[in-house]
């Protein structure tokens, strides 16, 4: 092996759609090659890269690196992702790298993972000071199986009749929360029976939920192919108010096994992690998903159809009211993914990963135009189950797609002009949401003047709580319980006198800020002519600024129309007969 030899860590990681691959944390880097320390030098262009020239005579290399993790880690549990370790030789295929990887944890902690363990010996709760070893695999399958572990550990089977096998492995800061109460146990042995009955394949050996539950690791959901790493709040799935606020996050991450992990869009499949990722079909790979995993995550019980609904209302309601729609299509949210990620001011005039809820609506409409031209005899799973069953059942496996092969799985399902419907609806530019879903499911999108009960037991969880979206639909404004704007809708009532992001409304019509005061003079501007007058302090000055706003309190929800049918109702029944656990059935609501 002597020579020049170039190692690299990975750029662009699966999942994450943008180039930020952990090389700024990557320290302690080392190389040894017969006792000897050999020099390396950094890329000049590809700071990924790493250079170094092997000796005659060597035929091991040992390096050695440490990753500083500051996030996902506690003093009872951690989430590890196998990026943060690796270096491999650069310009090579990473499934064509074989690897195994090892680790070891501290004493008396779990592991959860869908690494199958070599070593004999205690597990998933290893020994103290035991090494752990994982079955051999490739860079790719590795860096796609990531570890929880933590002390406060529960792993519990699901669906245990379903092959494959199917767990959830639970971490927590806390002793009690891992040991997830009988209602989520339930919906989760749904989740996998529904998911199993609507895709009719699935693309892995065994599947493991990993979920860390704690307020100091962090929110995320990312998937993988025979796992997903999700991590909520520390009493996340502690009751189900708290539940709802992250109701289809596991059918979510579960439904990317399918639609992401195994289906992938052709640009955003790369056989190193190091060539760009293009993200124009991330309205399928994330559009699709987020409409799959809300319908399964109403399928499976982690919330009601009502709830459903709400959270639906919610989801168009917030598109409508998005101004950048005027001069940015959807599509262009998916190209530009890498750069438009995380809250920024005036986020609803920029657009954000919109493509997320406009492929929510995009496949809610397709849905409902399959059951209307089959006259109820077909749907989107007769879609899915073409699109993601393609070679039955297989293993963790990539099979990339384009736009043309949605269009001809979806005319496989009903004839119809399937390119044009797409185009139209990700590709143009559309002042409002695609509401037709939602029309031909049964039910019209109208602003009351109360929130929906799904809002007012979601906004309970936070401890009264003034929920950042109360007056979007009305004034315009995103205001924090303090007062903190932060957000204004362009071009809405608050825009008018110039409110922006990051000031502090100080007192409302002469009463000092609160979020009862701002809701009282909503309602009293309502029908008048007098303004709602604000005091507002940004940066080190005071001004004052009124809002000439008169139509009230106004929250989305759904309305039924009566004499349609009710489809929305009709997608979201369970496909199984669904497990409840004794004493915890919940009520519908609204
Ligand atoms: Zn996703």
């Amino acid at each position: 092996m002597a020579g020049p030899l170039t190692l690299t860590t990975p750029k662009w990681i699966p999942g994450e759609h943008a180039p930020n691959g952990p090389v700024q944390e990557i320290t302690g880097v080392v190389f040894t090659a017969n006792g000897q320390t050999l020099a390396w030098r950094r890329d000049d262009v590809d700071l990924f890269q790493f250079h170094l020239t092997i000796p005659q005579g060597v035929s091991t290399l040992h390096a050695h690196l440490d990753c500083i993790v500051t996030e996902r880690v506690t003093q009872k549990l951690a989430a590890f992702e196998w990026e943060s370790l690796l270096l491999y030789p650069a310009n090579t295929p990473v499934r064509d790298i074989p690897i195994q990887a090892s680790v070891k944890v501290p004493a008396g902690w779990g592991i959860g993972t869908a690494l199958s363990p070599v070593s004999s010996g205690s597990y998933p709760v290893p020994a103290p000071g035991a090494v752990t070893r994982f079955a051999a695999t490739n860079v790719e399958q590795l860096q796609d199986s990531p570890i929880v572990t933590g002390l406060n550990f529960h792993e519990f089977p699901l669906a245990p009749e379903i092959t494959p096998k199917h767990y959830i492995d639970v971490v927590s800061d806390l002793p009690d929360d891992s040991n997830l109460r009988p209602a989520v146990l339930a919906s989760l042995n749904n989740l996998v029976r529904e998911a199993d009955a609507l895709y009719g394949s699935h693309h892995y050996h065994v599947y493991h939920f990993l979920l860390t539950l704690s307020d100091v690791a962090g929110s995320v959901g990312l998937e993988h192919g025979q796992s997903s790493d999700n991590g909520v709040g520390e009493k996340g799935f502690s009751d189900d108010a708290h539940e709802l606020r992250d109701s289809d996050l596991l059918a979510h991450e579960f439904t990317h096994s399918w639609n992401g992990k195994y289906r992938r869009p052709v640009g955003l499949y790369q056989p190193d992690f190091a060539t760009p990722q293009q993200g124009a079909l991330l309205w399928v790979y994330e559009g699709l998903t987020q409409y799959m995993g809300n319908v399964l995550a109403a399928r499976a019980g982690f919330e009601t159809q009502a709830q459903y609904r709400d959270r639906l209302a919610e989801t168009a309601a917030n598109l409508d009211y998005t101004p950048g729609r005027e001069w940015r299509s959807t599509e262009d949210t998916a190209i530009a993914a890498s750069v438009v990620r995380s809250y920024t001011p005036w986020m609803n005039w920029r657009r954000g990963q919109d493509y997320y809820q406009e492929g929510q609506l995009l496949w809610l409409d397709a849905d409902t135009l399959i059951r209307k031209l089959t006259q109820n005899q077909k749907s989107l799973s007769d879609f899915v189950e073409i699109f993601m069953g393609k070679g039955g059942n297989t293993g963790p496996l990539i099979v990339t797609y384009d736009f043309n092969e949605l269009v001809d799985d979806l005319n496989a399902v009903v004839p119809y002009d399937w390119a044009t419907f797409l185009h139209d609806r990700v590709d143009k530019i559309d002042p409002h949401a695609d509401m037709a879903g939602i029309e031909r499911g049964g039910y019209r999108l109208v602003y009351k003047d109360k929130p929906s009960a799904t809002q007012r037991t979601m906004g309970g969880v936070s401890g009264g709580r003034f929920g950042a979206r109360d007056c979007w639909f009305s004034i315009g404004l995103s205001v924090g319980g303090d007062g903190s704007i932060s957000d204004v809708r362009w071009n809405g009532p608050a825009d008018k006198p110039n409110l922006a992001p990051g000031e502090k409304i100080m007192a409302v019509n002469g009463r000092i800020f609160s979020a009862e005061a701002l809701h009282a003079a909503i309602r009293a501007a309502k029908g008048n002519s007098e303004p709602i007058h604000l005091i507002v302090q940004a940066d080190a000055f005071v001004s004052m600024a009124d809002i000439d706003y008169h139509d009230g309190e106004r929250y989305p929800v759904l309305e039924r129309v009566e004499g349609t049918p009710d489809t929305l109702d009709e997608i979201t029944q369970p496909l199984t007969t669904p497990e409840k656990a004794p004493g915890e059935e919940k009520e519908a609501e609204n």
